[in-house]
């Protein structure tokens, strides 16, 4: 049978869809690049907000005029899957969080492990925790297998990921910090990206964090959400951490790495956020400069408890906020890429740019274009010097 693969959303989510085309190869399936030539689609769908959501359905309707069938995973698998099988009966649904680990992956320099699914907290805007429940960890064995059999197919940027990488293990006694070592013990010129993190649940590990990150396999990147710089906002929204606490734990992290990259995400408009709630965000952006800020406006989702608040910020305001969150950062990142302009450095190489460019990583996660084209560059490491910035990415040559 040939299948065709799409997947959105979250690393988790591709990483899981990924896992799904990886097991069907192994049935003797064959993948292929153009749905129309497809006997079965395979879906990985994302709800995190309303208009996504739409957009998974519209796609599955496509997709089911060019194929005979359809298999959806991801996020709308578990929350729509009884309106999806009456809209099309023969369909096939694999829960989020369902796919077993796969230890059979393709040639590739990027290759993900999902680490757990579901997530300890109780945030009142999220739907992906209707979809993927409680924290449900994957256990250190399979974790492991599945990070060689990527190291042996010349995997060089492995993504460790789920939805609060610092809640692994606490459902099976064990934690981050143990997997972190583990994993890099492996010798090799590999690099681990850690994914998201809550700050209530990295606080307690904060200090083994950055030793495991300092001189590893793992790049010099965290993603710590933010999500408002309001105590209050926070609050309804039941993040379980205080502005002053991100704050502090940010500013650990850069005393203990310096050049480390920081990524962010805010909403704006959340409701019953005032003027000088989203001033405060503003002001907490200015102050930290994170490297990358992910703003997404907020959207009441169905069967959350923000559902059941009043929505009172218009969506022309959430617009214009999510506008001036939007500037500052590509001020700020500017500014911050600028200082990396005239240093040498050295970088993995792992895509193909545009305009015959080729595309790698700092250590610190950092993205540099180079004007070469070689392909056999793919998976080295060179040394660059930076010789221009954007607020996105650096460009540099081969020293
Ligand atoms: S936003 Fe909150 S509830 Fe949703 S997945 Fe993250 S920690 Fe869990």
């Amino acid at each position: 049978m040939k299948f065709y693969v799409e997947a959105y959303g979250c690393t988790l989510n591709q990483g899981e869809t990924k896992m799904l085309a990886e097991k069907m190869v192994c049935q003797g399936h064959i993948e292929v690049d153009d749905p129309l030539e497809a006997d079965t689609a395979v879906i990985g769908t994302c709800v995190v907000i309303k208009k996504t959501e739409e957009r998974m359905k519209r796609r599955i309707q496509e997709l089911k005029e060019c194929c005979d069938d359809i298999i959806v995973t991801g996020c709308l698998a578990t929350i729509g899957g009884k309106e999806l099988k009456r809209a099309y009966p023969g369909l096939t649904l694999v829960d989020a969080g369902e796919v077993n680990m796969s230890f059979e992956p393709e040639h590739s320099l990027f290759g993900t492990v999902p680490i757990s699914t579901g997530c300890v907290g109780t945030c009142t805007y999220c739907i992906t925790k209707l979809a993927r429940g409680c924290l449900r960890s994957h256990d250190k064995e399979s974790i492991k297998r599945r990070f060689e059999s990527l190291l042996q197919k010349g995997v060089k940027e492995v993504r460790i990921t789920c939805q609060d990488t610092a809640s692994y293990g606490l459902d099976i006694d064990t934690n981050l910090i143990d997997l972190m070592k583990e994993l890099d013990s492996y010798s090799g010129e590999h690099r681990i990206r850690l994914g998201m993190m809550n700050p209530n649940t990295a606080l307690p590990i904060k200090e083994e964090l950055m030793e495991c990150m300092n001189d590893s396999h793992f790049y010099r990147f965290l993603h710590l959400p933010l999500q408002s710089g309001s105590n209050g906002v926070l609050k309804r929204m039941k993040r379980e951490y205080t502005v002053g606490q991100w704050m502090d734990l940010i500013r650990e992290v850069k005393k203990s790495i310096p050049d480390i990259t920081i990524s962010t995400d805010v909403i704006p408009g959340f409701p019953g956020e005032t003027k000088e709630d989203f001033k405060r965000t503003v002001s907490i952006l200015e102050e930290v400069k994170p490297d990358i800020v992910n703003i997404t406006r907020f959207s009441p989702r169905p069967g959350t408890k923000a559902m059941d608040m009043v929505d009172n910020i218009h969506s022309r305001e959430k617009k214009r906020r999510s506008k001036i969150l939007t500037d500052l950062h590509a001020e700020n990142s500017k500014k911050k890429n600028d200082e990396f302009v005239g240093i040498n450095t050295n970088i993995l190489v792992l895509e193909k740019g545009k305009n015959d460019t080729m595309m790698g990583r700092m250590n610190n996660y950092k993205v540099v274009v180079i004007d070469d084209n070689r392909h056999d560059l793919l998976g080295d490491w060179v040394e660059v010097k930076i010789t221009d910035a954007s607020g996105v990415y650096l460009s540099g040559t081969i020293n």
